[in-house]
């Protein structure tokens, strides 16, 4: 498994950042439990070089940890 590692990372491997997390409005609409924002930066390198760096916000229910990505895009 260590050579596709080290293919992975030839490609250009994404390295994620979790830069903050909030409270959210809303529930889950499975559990209705909490919803958590969490912004993450994603970073993308090959051979080394950092290309670009993309900042997304993320939605996940605490309570099934289930991603809830549809609701609010
Ligand atoms: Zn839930």
């Amino acid at each position: 498994m260590a050579a596709m590692g080290a293919v992975r990372v030839l490609c250009g491997a994404e390295k994620e950042r979790v830069v903050g997390t909030h409270k959210a409005p809303g529930a889950c609409p499975r559990c209705g439990g909490a919803v958590v924002a969490v912004d993450v930066e994603t970073e993308r390198r090959i051979l080394g070089l950092p290309l670009c760096v993309k900042s997304k916000r993320k939605f996940s229910c605490t309570k099934c940890l289930r991603r809830l990505v549809t609701l609010y895009g």
